[in-house]
């Protein structure tokens, strides 16, 4: 045997880990709750944050980690708003990792805020296999993508401490029926809590407001 030290390299998710728990032990720390929001492209996390942050008014603690492949597209929706709220672009890559999400959280005035919410890469699959440091997880599925998702993409039903159901104002214009969504989600989650919400009408913004945004405060 020699004396040489020999390199270790850890595997991707090891060193995620290792930066998601100091991401929760921060938190923890500050009396921050942490939402990371996954949902497929156009499936309406945005509107929703637009809409929390026009419910809750002045009276908001609140920040927006967005991520995104490229653009700052969604991050200058959140501006326009006074969300304080930073881009985070991946690069290429389809998912937020907890190393980015750490260093974009460390640099929020911390002391200011109650809640932070991270927008992940729209993207129903990979996201939902990354710890960011998260509290919980909301999965975020419009009534447009079919209500065969939650079956297809179990994962990220399955890690959801919450769903919202998103587009219900579209509901008389398609042919389904909302409940079958919901019996696909249970399907996998049994009790999950399901929050029917329509950006565009309000509907069910109260409920996600009281049940998710304030709960924990
Ligand atoms: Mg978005
Ligand atoms: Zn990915």
């Amino acid at each position: 045997m020699s004396d040489r030290e020999i390199k270790v390299y850890k595997d991707l998710m090891g060193a995620n880990a290792e930066w998601a728990a100091k991401t929760r032990e921060l938190l923890k720390e500050k009396g921050i709750r942490m939402l990371n929001l996954i949902g497929s492209p156009g499936s309406g996390k945005t509107a929703l944050l637009e809409k929390t942050a026009e419910m809750l008014g002045e009276n908001r603690k609140f920040a927006v980690l967005e991520g995104d492949v490229e653009t700052t597209r969604d991050a200058e929706r959140l501006d326009c708003l006074n969300v304080p709220v930073s881009q985070l672009l991946t690069g290429g890559a389809c998912h937020l990792e907890a190393k980015l999400v750490h260093h974009a959280l460390i640099d929020l005035d911390l002391d200011a805020l109650d809640l932070v919410f991270v927008e992940n890469v729209g993207n129903m699959v990979c996201p939902a296999e990354f710890d960011v440091g998260e509290n919980a997880k909301i999965a975020v599925l419009s009534i447009t993508e079919g209500e065969d998702k939650p079956l297809k993409y179990p994962l990220l039903f399955r890690e959801a401490g919450a769903v919202v159901l998103s587009k219900t104002d579209l509901a008389p214009h398609l042919d389904l029926d909302i409940r079958d969504y919901e019996k696909h989600i249970w399907q996998v989650h049994s009790g999950v809590p399901v929050l029917r919400v329509s950006a565009r009408t309000g509907e069910g913004l109260d409920r996600w407001i009281a049940e998710i945004v304030k709960a924990g405060q």
